[in-house]
């Protein structure tokens, strides 16, 4: 800690911060005054703090008796201000007075201004706060580490007809003469900086809703509190089980969840006072599709969690983020799966966040989910798929090998342990030690501290299994000898009867016995394991053989794997179209969408120009019959989850199959759509939206860019969005780049929209060229922790010479907010330019003999 120099002298220390803040919505400035109750614990003649486009306009020190006065001298690039004190300060307890005044800034973070169009029209302004990382000290002068944990009481002095929220309960108002009022607010419990939150605009609240004893609202901007109900009762559900879960009391007074027109993030954490970008938590359930809903129950699950991971007990330093992020994603699950069962939201879970993660652990260019922090940039480069995704995943893993049970008596005691208190990861395994029979925290460290993960070749040697572990990657590395302490759990059926056990792997390669007649076996039970399987032939034919006593994460874990190695090179891609056969009776939806991704892939990187009618031909002989079975109509008696694997095989079948029945009848249900017919499916509705988009006429566009628009229904923007960047058409692209970049998109999504234009089969390389050649304006407008997203879209511009010229670009345009993300995935575009030399030739063939 010591040398790190961005780390604050511990000469003086806060307790209690008393906050009055006036902010100007018109002018986009504020004004505030502060007194902070400090220890001084040696004699200082400066005092350091964070502070970042702030003037100080007074500072005095006092203690009662004695009144030191201080001047200002700032550091820019450290965002601190010293405070040089007249005399020296002695050790004791004081109190320093600051007024300052600062600016709300339009880059999504710190203390800044939000912007609406209110249902008469007219132009409204919101001041909001997003701290997280190190943004509080663009607020309030503070000691901006979250192990200066502080309680915080704020005066806010807003106009009289707004509303004005922060971490805790209103105690007081106070009419101020100038049409303002002084809104004072409750001392919140001992927390963090970057946890602290101020919201003040034209909002309505629900009434409150008492979740046993918890004051519970949903607040939206004027004129949108009709799509709050869904999460409402989200936000009733998940508090309780996952209060109960814990078993600890809920830490704070109330909890609001305030939807923000303009925001980086999904969402964020503050004390009682969660914020959320409006498509996280603002829906009409019955014009919603499930993917929609579930999305807020997720966002509103995992910041409900956070209330007691990491509010109340909180990470020491930014390397700690992980465990965070990991546990509060994990526990989004948890919840999620028991509010909807339905939903499967671990086999979701095992085909979204995991892969996600694993797609970026198998380069060279990732790092460990542990990783050293030392300056604010390189904290907010933490957010990433392996913070969140590989955190969880590997906290599941953990989870189902030592017992579930067990892993919560160990997280309870960690919690209560450390509450309102600093850790670090080593404290959660000691508490999961307790628990556990296994050396939990001698396992994790191999997955937290070094990046990567197995891939495990699972033999039958002698009646026995042999299990060899090696570093699975996107380009394979013969000398990488990484292993890991890997948790295996197997299942398989012998003599008639099934078996189950769980073995440590924590070698090269071990052997273990099996029983006698052996008909099949997994090495990865449950699918909960964080690696990849190798199965010798004679395994993969058993397994391909029983698919039906595979449990569908098992199913689907064992297809993924093959896809993966696929595109590694180790196996044949045009194996893993031939397996896609003995999954055609299968009915989970989760599934059929990694079946509809790996069409996809396949489209988008190996198939000729010449051969899209014979690839085409080959996704409706998959399509179809599924449609078929499924029918084109929903039935009262459909599962949320049939409803919408009936969408996304529709639209596959209407966009990568090119089937005429199903694009014409996208075209009437759009039509009916665009005229104010109500579609009440969402799912379909959805689907129609991108097969008329696949067909990239300019008369759909500028119907659907009129409709994004004029919509208030921040789900129905979302879709349409979505559906403005299907349209492969260079053209087209390039007015939606501009868009981007002129603000009729909002800024907090410009990274992503434009990403997806990337991904664009025909038009990805024209668009790539417009993104490049607006790059700089790009940089200006849009958040510069949005920049990951942008990144994403950068493996799809697999044609050598478009890779070529993102190669060059990037050589000489450093992207400081994003390097790690750029650098992972001009990596993975490297593996899927060796794909597609390798992969092509094959994939010819395969067409011209199976169509
Ligand atoms: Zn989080």
């Amino acid at each position: 800690m010591a040398e790190n120099p961005y780390r604050l002298p511990r000469t003086v220390i806060p307790h209690r911060y008393r906050l009055r803040l006036e902010p100007d919505l018109e002018a986009a400035t504020f004004a505030g005054d502060e007194t902070v109750d400090v220890t001084v614990e040696t004699e200082v003649e400066e005092i350091v703090l964070n502070c970042a486009e702030i003037e100080i306009e007074s500072a005095q020190l006092t203690n009662g008796t004695l009144t030191i006065g201080a001047s200002p001298s700032y550091d820019e690039e450290m965002e601190r201000v010293r405070l040089v004190l007249e005399t020296p300060a002695e050790p004791g307890a004081w109190e320093l007075d600051l007024s300052f005044s600062g600016i709300l800034n339009d880059k999504l973070r710190g203390f800044y201004r939000s912007r609406f169009t209110d249902v008469d029209g007219n132009e409204q302004f919101i001041a909001t706060t997003q701290f997280e990382s190190t943004d509080a000290r663009r607020a309030f002068p503070c000691w901006d580490e979250p192990d200066f944990k502080a309680r915080f009481e704020a005066t806010l002095v807003v106009p009289a007809d707004s509303m004005a929220i922060t971490n805790t309960s209103e105690v007081e108002r106070k009419d101020e003469s100038d049409g303002r009022v002084a809104i004072r607010f409750a001392e919140t419990m001992k927390m963090s900086t970057y946890l602290v939150a101020f919201i003040v605009g034209p909002f309505e609240a629900t009434d409150p809703v008492d979740v046993d004893g918890v004051p519970t609202r949903i607040v939206a901007p004027r004129g949108k509190l009709g799509l709050a109900d869904w999460a409402l009762e989200c936000a009733q559900f998940c508090f309780r089980y996952l209060r109960d879960y814990y078993a600890i009391p809920y830490p704070g007074d109330k909890l609001d969840h305030i939807a923000i027109p303009d925001f980086a993030f999904g969402a964020m954490e503050n004390v009682g006072a969660i914020t959320y970008r409006e498509t996280a938590l603002l829906i009409d359930p019955a014009q919603a599709s499930q993917a929609e809903k579930l999305r807020i129950l997720d966002v509103i699950g995992h910041e409900i969690a956070h209330q007691w991971f990491g509010n109340l007990v909180t990470m020491s330093w930014w390397e700690g983020i992980w465990l965070n992020e990991a546990f509060a994603s994990f526990m989004e699950m948890k919840a999620t799966d028991a509010f909807r069962p339905e939903w499967k939201r671990w086999l979701a879970f095992t085909a979204v966040e995991r892969p996600w993660a694993m797609e970026v652990d198998h380069l060279t260019s990732t790092r460990p989910v542990e990783f050293e922090v030392r300056s604010p940039a390189e904290a907010d480069q933490m957010f990433d798929a392996l913070t969140y995704g590989k955190g969880s995943a590997v906290l599941r893993m953990i989870e189902q090998f030592i017992g579930e049970e067990t892993f919560r008596e160990g997280v309870g005691t960690y919690l209560r342990r450390h509450s309102y208190g600093n850790t670090v990861t080593a404290d959660l395994w000691a508490g999961l030690d307790g628990a556990s029979e296994w050396p939990v925290g001698d396992i994790m460290d191999t997955w937290i501290l070094q990046g990567g993960y197995p891939e495990i070749e699972a033999a039958l040697v002698d009646g026995a299994l042999r299990l060899r572990q090696r570093r699975f990657l996107a380009i394979p590395d013969e000398t990488d000898d990484t292993t890991w302490k890997v948790p295996v759990r197997l299942r398989g059926e012998a003599g008639g009867s099934t078996f189950e056990s769980s073995h440590l792997l924590d070698d090269e390669e071990t052997t273990v016995p099996l029983p006698t007649g052996v008909e099949w076996l997994t090495v990865n039970a449950g699918g909960s394991g964080f690696y990849r399987v190798a199965y010798s032939d004679d395994l993969l034919e058993r397994l391909i053989a029983n698919l039906a006593d595979l449990d569908p994460t098992e199913r689907y874990v064992l297809l993924d794997d093959r896809f993966a190695a696929a595109r590694a090179g180790e196996a044949a891609m045009t194996s893993v179209l031939g397996l896609i056969d003995a999954f055609s009776d299968e009915d989970e939806q989760a599934i059929w969408q990694l079946v509809f991704r790996i069409l996809g892939w396949v489209h988008h990187h190996l198939v000729d120009d010449g051969q899209l009618d014979a690839y085409a031909a080959c996704v409706r002989s998959v399509g179809e019959p599924l449609v078929d079975r499924l029918g084109r109509e929903s039935k009262p008696t459909d599962s949320d989850l049939t409803r919408r694997l009936r969408g996304q095989a529709v639209g596959t079948l209407g966009s990568l199959g090119r089937h005429p029945e199903t694009i014409e009848w996208a075209q009437s249900t759009v039509t009916q759509y665009l005229d104010g017919v109500e579609i009440t499916d969402a799912e379909m509705l959805t689907a129609a939206l991108g097969v008329v988009a696949a067909q990239g006429e300019r008369d759909s566009f500028t119907a659907f860019f009129k409709r994004f628009q004029e919509s208030s229904n921040p789900q129905e923007q979302l879709r349409l969005l979505r559906a403005l960047t299907a349209f492969d058409d260079a053209d087209i692209g390039r007015e939606v780049i501009d868009a981007t970049i002129d603000g009729r998109i909002r800024n907090q999504d410009g990274s992503w929209v434009q990403a997806s234009l990337l991904g664009n089969r025909q038009a990805g390389g024209d668009n790539w060229a417009e993104v490049r050649r607006r790059w700089d304006e790009t940089v200006e407008v849009c958040p510069p922790m949005t920049f990951r997203r942008l990144a994403e879209g950068l493996p799809a511009l697999s044609r050598p010479e478009v890779a070529a010229d993102v190669k060059a670009f990037f050589a000489e345009t450093p992207v400081p907010m994003a390097d790690k993300a750029i650098a992972q995935n001009l990596e993975l575009l490297e593996a899927n330019l060796l794909a597609r030399q390798r992969e092509t030739e094959a994939v010819r063939g395969w067409l011209e003999t199976t169509t």
